[in-house]
Formats: C-alpha cells, sequence, structure tokens
C-alpha cells in the first residue's frame, strides 16, 4: 500500500512537498486469507457429520420398518457418535475464538501438581481401555507458577488427550513437570518448571512438525479416522504462547514416539501484582 501525503509549510499554507510512506499489508491481507480459510474450513467441517447425520435419520425415517432391531440401534449409535463430533467441533472452534477474540485473561498461582492430578484422573480410565501406562512424575515440592489454572487445565487435557490417542495398546504416556535449574548468568530471568508429556506412539515426520500447530492440520495417515478435530493444538500454542508468554517445543520420531514440552515462570510472591500478571 502507498500512501501520498502532502506536506504542508509550517503556516499549513503552502505545499512543501509530497511525502511518500510505503507500508507493508503482507500480513494483514495473510490474516484476512487466514480468517476466510478458516470459517470456510469450520463450514466444511461441520458439513461432514451434519450431512451424515441426516442421512441417517432420512433412512431411518423413511425404512425405519423394514430394518431389523440391530441394524436401527446400529444407526442410532452412527447418529449419536456424529453428534458428538459436531458438538466437540463447536465447542473447539468456539474456545480459540475466545481466545482469539483479545479478551483478558488473569493470571494466578497455579499448582500444577493439582492441574496433572485433576487431568490424568479424566484420562486414567480410557488409558486402561486401551492397554497404555501412565507414568506421572511430579517434583516433590514444585513451586507454584504464574498461570490460569482452567486454560493449563485445557493445555493438558489436549497434549495427553493426543498423546493416549497416538500410542497403540503396551504403550506408555509420561507426563513430567520439575523445576529447571537457574542459569546463574541469566538471574533476571525467573526460574522456570518444565511440563512434558511424552509417548511412545506412532511419532510426528519432521516435515509435518511445524504444521501441527495449524489450525485443521492433522497428519494424513491410517490413523486419520480417530477422533479429532485438529484444533487442539492450535488451541494449546494459542494459550501457551499468547497467554503465558512461553513457547511450546516438540521432539518426535516417526515409529518411537512424541514429548512436547513447555515452561511456565515460577510464583513470586513480589510478581503478584495484578497488572504484572494480567495479559
Ligand atoms: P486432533 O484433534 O486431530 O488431535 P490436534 O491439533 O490436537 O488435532 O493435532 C493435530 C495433528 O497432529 C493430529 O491430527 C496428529 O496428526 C498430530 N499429532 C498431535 N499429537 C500427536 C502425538 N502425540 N503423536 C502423533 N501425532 C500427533
Amino acid at each position: 500500500r502507498i500512501l501520498l501525503t502532502t506536506v504542508l509549510d509550517q503556516q499549513r499554507e503552502n505545499v512543501k512537498g509530497i511525502a511518500i510512506t510505503v507500508q507493508d499489508i503482507t500480513r494483514e491481507v495473510e490474516l484476512n486469507e487466514a480468517k476466510s480459510q478458516f470459517i470456510s474450513n469450520v463450514s466444511h467441517e461441520l458439513r461432514t457429520p451434519l450431512f451424515n447425520i441426516k442421512s441417517f435419520i432420512e433412512t431411518l425415517h423413511d425404512y425405519g420398518e423394514e430394518l431389523s432391531v440391530d441394524q436401527r440401534q446400529e444407526f442410532l449409535a452412527t447418529v449419536n457418535h456424529e453428534a458428538d463430533r459436531l458438538a466437540r467441533l463447536v465447542n473447539d472452534v468456539l474456545d480459540l475464538s475466545r481466545l482469539e477474540s483479545g479478551r483478558r485473561y488473569n493470571l494466578d498461582a497455579v499448582d500444577l501438581g493439582q492441574a496433572i492430578e485433576q487431568t490424568l484422573r479424566t484420562y486414567q480410565l480410557n488409558a486402561k481401555d486401551k492397554g497404555i501406562e501412565i507414568i506421572q512424575e511430579v517434583e516433590p515440592k514444585l513451586p507454584l507458577v504464574v498461570g490460569h489454572y482452567d486454560l493449563l487445565l485445557q493445555v493438558l487435557a489436549n497434549l495427553v488427550g493426543n498423546a493416549l490417542k497416538f500410542t497403540k495398546a503396551g504403550g506408555k504416556v509420561a507426563i513430567r513437570a520439575y523445576k529447571l535449574t537457574p542459569h546463574s548468568h541469566k538471574s533476571d530471568r525467573p526460574d522456570r518448571v518444565r511440563v512434558e508429556i511424552s509417548d511412545t506412539g506412532i511419532g510426528i515426520a519432521p516435515e509435518d512438525q511445524k504444521a501441527i500447530f495449524d489450525r485443521f492440520f492433522r497428519v494424513e495417515n491410517r490413523v486419520h479416522t480417530l477422533e479429532g478435530t485438529g484444533l487442539g493444538l492450535s488451541i494449546v500454542r494459542n494459550i501457551i504462547e499468547d497467554k503465558h508468554h512461553s513457547k511450546v517445543h516438540l521432539v518426535s520420531e516417526v515409529g518411537v514416539g512424541t514429548t512436547f514440552w513447555f515452561d511456565l515462570a515460577v510464583f513470586e510472591e513480589e510478581t503478584a501484582v495484578p497488572e504484572k500478571l494480567t495479559v
């Protein structure tokens, strides 16, 4: 975008010249494109379960009497399953748009041990069903961190959920939290706690590792049919990077497993000034 501005002299009477400002609007254009892409993806993703629900209901309505009880049950189970998928999608889209709306989230002292405990409680049964062992290693006397409890629960749930989803029976999922040893030469930086979620699952190929944080991106593979919206990691990235000013990292090897990790600042009493803790 090029802006032409006439430059007037001090008394704003005589035109002294013309200023040319070249403004890079690439980012603006890119953001708009990303937004339309997102809307078109959301519509597409919503259409599939809706279409399935509608066609199964139509079949039940038109031919229900000709079907056996078992067949009818099967149809209803599919409709129910598709409705769940729709609900998950809508929830994830709403979560993401709320996170991106610019709303303020107040950060506070968070007990990560408690958040991890709470997350694992909801996944224990799922892991048992799948024959996956969950390993929990939270350092004793782990300090409190600066964070948003509910948002961090969501991060943990998405990462543990993925780890379980992409790991086969007999595999392991580990969640660790420990304080990093402070570097004396970087004493101005607050102490940090590291949280790691690792699995012995299918792994992520190097060429896919960057894209997995993109909305709706799902690695094309045989597990593609597994439940998921492709929004989980976008939500994780927004919460860790945007709301906690940190970064999500991963190391992964196909067929060996994946580890996601992020650091959070240790909560110090003197940082408990509301405006410092507000993002
Ligand atoms: P989804 O709802 O599909 O899990 P996510 O945004 O959470 O969406 O993840 C995007 C994609 O990244 C997944 O579909 C999968 O291909 C890949 N992925 C995420 N976590 C793992 C993991 N722990 N192991 C292997 N692949 C993973």
